[in-house]
């Protein structure tokens, strides 16, 4: 699917604009964009807005997102050192599962985003934001913490945060992939001898595959 033409994050909103594409736009308080910044390595990945992301129109601000802050802390980031984003902008009623129609009509935008800040690892939080950004069927429990090339991007997927907060075996698995995303962080950091040598012949990254999300 070719991109939007998009050069900036600004850009993306206001082609979003007070978007009524989908039935979503008929039940939700604010559209959830996306926050952080705009130049970041790791891009996350969620699902959709609950109540509280609809209500302040920023994600991960309840208790998934407090979960998640801990997260970052124990891999050595910041929220404002990352860009934290989700496969749908607005909450659906009741936090049901996403729709098929709502995932196609919304999902351009978050393709534009991701295109616009390239970041070097995409984490993806949960089964669902997963399975749309790798476009597999392999479950979470099977793929957690292990890093998977997709297109330009490393993908991480683990645990959703909300998915961990009662329990204690998902809760240490994620803090574990937390140090596997520090760990691919550093190691795109240190530039290897070979690196050195072909940084002044380096092709141009390829374009996205147009068959996967990339
Ligand atoms: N769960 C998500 O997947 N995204 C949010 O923004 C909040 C909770």
């Amino acid at each position: 699917m070719p991109g939007l033409g998009c050069t900036s994050l600004p850009e993306i909103s206001d082609l979003i604009g007070d978007c009524h594409r989908c039935p979503l736009g008929d039940t939700r308080t604010n559209i959830v964009f996306g926050v952080g910044d705009p130049n970041a390595r790791v891009m996350f990945v969620g699902e959709a807005p609950g109540k509280n992301e609809d209500l302040k129109g920023e994600p991960f601000v309840g208790a998934a997102g407090q979960l998640l802050n801990e997260l970052l802390a124990h891999a050595g980031l910041k929220r404002s050192d990352v860009y934290i984003a989700n496969v749908l902008k607005c909450r659906p009623p009741g936090n049901r599962d996403p729709e098929a129609v709502e995932i196609e009509t919304c999902t351009p935008f978050l393709r534009e985003q991701i295109r616009v800040i390239s970041p070097d690892v995409l984490v993806t939080l949960g089964n669902f934001s997963t399975k749309f950004v790798l476009r597999t069927d392999v479950g979470i429990t099977r793929l957690h913490g292990k890093p998977q090339p997709a297109g330009r991007f490393t993908v991480l997927p683990i645990f959703h945060p909300a998915a961990a907060i009662y329990d204690r075996t998902k809760r240490d698995a994620l803090f574990a992939d937390f140090e596997v995303l520090a760990g691919l962080l550093a190691e795109k950091t240190t530039p290897t001898p070979s690196d050195d040598a072909i940084a002044g012949e380096m092709p141009a990254p390829a374009e996205p595959d147009q068959t996967t999300l990339f």
